[in-house]
């Protein structure tokens, strides 16, 4: 172990890079910044880098649920489901508090749903709280599922079609803040105890103890000596190793404005005709809007930097949730669409909908360790048999993996952040809470340091029907690796899910970015 200076800042590009260090990790998505985090948390020396920002690739395209592993549990595979109830308790009770929550959410059993089928239905919310009690997470955060009644149903999801409807199960999951928000979490917290993150760094070879990286900002070129390598590349991952091959499934979700669904703020699950145990989902999300998603198609060809959701996708999730509400959803009521690829192994199989979402450690005989498949919510089991594989494999000297009990950056029990927004006297403030828990302070004095305004200012939204504050935007520059207008508006906030608030919002992202230069 070689001794190192905390960096506590992500930063774009590779100036001032470490010569020599413990593990380089390759990739930034919420698979990376857990194995960064996780390793320096052991002791070692990191640098982890990825290609173009923190949660560029699928990271951010998820359907932003922390799962407690219900469907795995429909297809039998109990040690997949109970990892991920497990993983969901540690991150809604210990880790990140601040960027979850308990998401209630309605099977409703109106006249397509058959009684056996709304039975199933039934068994299976009762079958994930059977779960949560083996995890041992806590009814008070995920309360138990219970049968409602037609009324019931109705007063708390008042755009259901009702004709038919003769109630509804209700259960309950947990739900992130946002993904790129947790994937920039837990980069931050990596940062904040020692690893150098870098954004805009894309690694171009890694061989044996030898990693060359190129500056995607300036095209500058660095070589790092390194003890271990992890690649987290996701979907990329097999381009960097020859004997790691990945099989790819498209999942696309709608974005809907929140008058859309008015007072709708249950999850509802919409089932798909034909099929008894799928669905498509209705997900209201904390600023308002809904996603409705997803699909599940096989990708082939060469991976894309982005996939973009087909006409086709859009139609089957408008037609499925059509059946469930009062009021047709239309196209035009679709204001955004995005779509994620699951770096599934390849396992020679035909389905994509039925493959393992086991995750998997590959050591290559160069010595790199790849990490992929899982999700989001098992990222630091994930983390954690990759640091032991890599660990073991370079034979270095470390500590056991701390990460089940250490709280990710800003993290605050619920009830303590929940009361400091209801007295916040701004709902800007209120707002930074929500997205930066108990750091809600550095975030605002960090922009009070950057911009020289005051926090009036910084606390207001940057453009009308558009609730991120100037704040966060500084934030992103200052502390979170932020380099450009895409890093800004697309991943340390969301605004760029919906293409006609991006176009809003890009001046304002354009002008904090001179401000933090010295530009303006
Ligand atoms: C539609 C959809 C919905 C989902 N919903 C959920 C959900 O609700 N809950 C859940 O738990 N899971 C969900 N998942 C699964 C979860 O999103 C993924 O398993 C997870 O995000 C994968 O993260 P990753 O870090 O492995 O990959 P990625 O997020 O893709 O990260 C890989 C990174 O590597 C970088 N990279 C690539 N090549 C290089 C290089 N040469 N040098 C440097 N960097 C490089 C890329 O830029 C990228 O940022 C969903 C997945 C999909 C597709």
């Amino acid at each position: 172990m070689t001794a190192h200076q905390p960096h506590t800042r992500i930063t774009p590009g590779l100036a001032d890079l470490p010569t020599e260090v413990d593990m380089v990790v390759i990739g930034l998505g919420v698979t990376g910044a857990g194995v960064a985090l996780d390793a320096v948390s052991r002791g070692l020396t990191v640098l982890a880098v990825d290609a173009h920002d923190l949660a560029f690739g699928t990271s951010r395209f998820s359907s932003k649920l922390v799962h407690g592993g219900l469907r795995y549990l429909a297809s039998g595979q109990v040690g997949i489901a109970h990892e991920s109830a497990v993983e969901r308790g540690i991150l809604m009770e210990t880790t990140a508090p601040h960027l979850t929550r308990p998401l209630p959410s309605l099977i409703p059993l109106s006249a397509g749903v058959s009684r056996p089928m709304g039975a199933l239905a039934g068994a299976g919310f009762l079958g994930g709280d059977l779960l949560r009690r083996a995890a041992g997470t806590s009814a008070d955060t995920l309360p138990r599922p219970r049968r409602l009644s037609a009324a019931e149903t109705r007063r708390l999801a008042p755009p259901l079609r009702t004709d038919g409807l003769r109630g509804a199960y209700l259960g309950w999951d947990g739900q992130l803040e946002d993904d790129a928000r947790l994937v920039t979490t837990i980069a931050r917290t990596a940062a904040d105890r020692g690893a150098h993150v870098r954004t805009h760094a894309r690694v171009v070879s890694a061989a044996g103890q030898e990693v060359v990286l190129k500056d995607e900002l300036t095209g500058a070129t660095a070589t790092v000596t390194t003890r271990t390598v992890v690649n987290a590349a996701g979907v990329w991952a097999g381009d960097l190793v020859d004997d790691v091959r990945l099989r790819p499934s498209r999942g696309t979700h709608l974005v809907l404005r929140a008058g859309t669904l008015p007072g709708l703020d249950v999850a509802v699950f919409a089932p798909i005709p034909g099929e008894t145990n799928r669905f498509v989902l209705v997900l209201p999300q904390p600023d308002g809007q809904f996603y409705v998603g997803l699909t599940d198609e096989p990708v082939d060809g060469p991976i894309p930097d982005v996939a973009e959701p087909t006409e086709v996708e859009i139609g089957f999730l408008l037609d499925v949730v059509a059946a469930s509400f009062a009021r047709p959803l239309r196209r035009e009521d679709v204001v955004g669409a995005f779509a994620g690829l699951r770096p599934l192994l390849d396992s020679g199989d035909d389905s994509t909908a039925d493959l393992s979402r086991k995750h998997a450690v590959l050591t290559s005989p160069t010595g790199i360790v790849t990490i992929v498949g899982g999700k989001l919510t098992t990222y630091r089991r994930m983390a954690e048999d990759a640091v032991d594989a890599a660990v073991g494999h370079a034979r270095l000297t470390a500590g056991p993996c701390v990460t089940a009990t250490l709280p990710l950056a800003g993290a605050a029990p619920r009830e303590t952040l929940a009361d400091r927004a209801a007295k916040a006297g701004h709902p800007g403030e209120a707002r930074l809470v929500r997205r930066y828990g108990a750091d809600a302070d550095l975030a605002l004095e960090a922009a009070v340091r950057a911009s020289g305004w005051d926090q009036d200012q910084l606390l207001a939204p940057i453009a009308e029907g558009i609730s991120t504050v100037w704040a966060e935007l500084f934030f992103g520059v200052t502390h979170e690796g932020a380099a450009d207008v895409a890093d800004l508006l697309d991943r340390r906030t969301r605004i760029g899910l919906i293409p006609e608030d991006r176009a809003l919002a890009v001046p304002v992202a354009e002008k904090v970015l001179e401000i933090v230069r010295g530009e303006r």
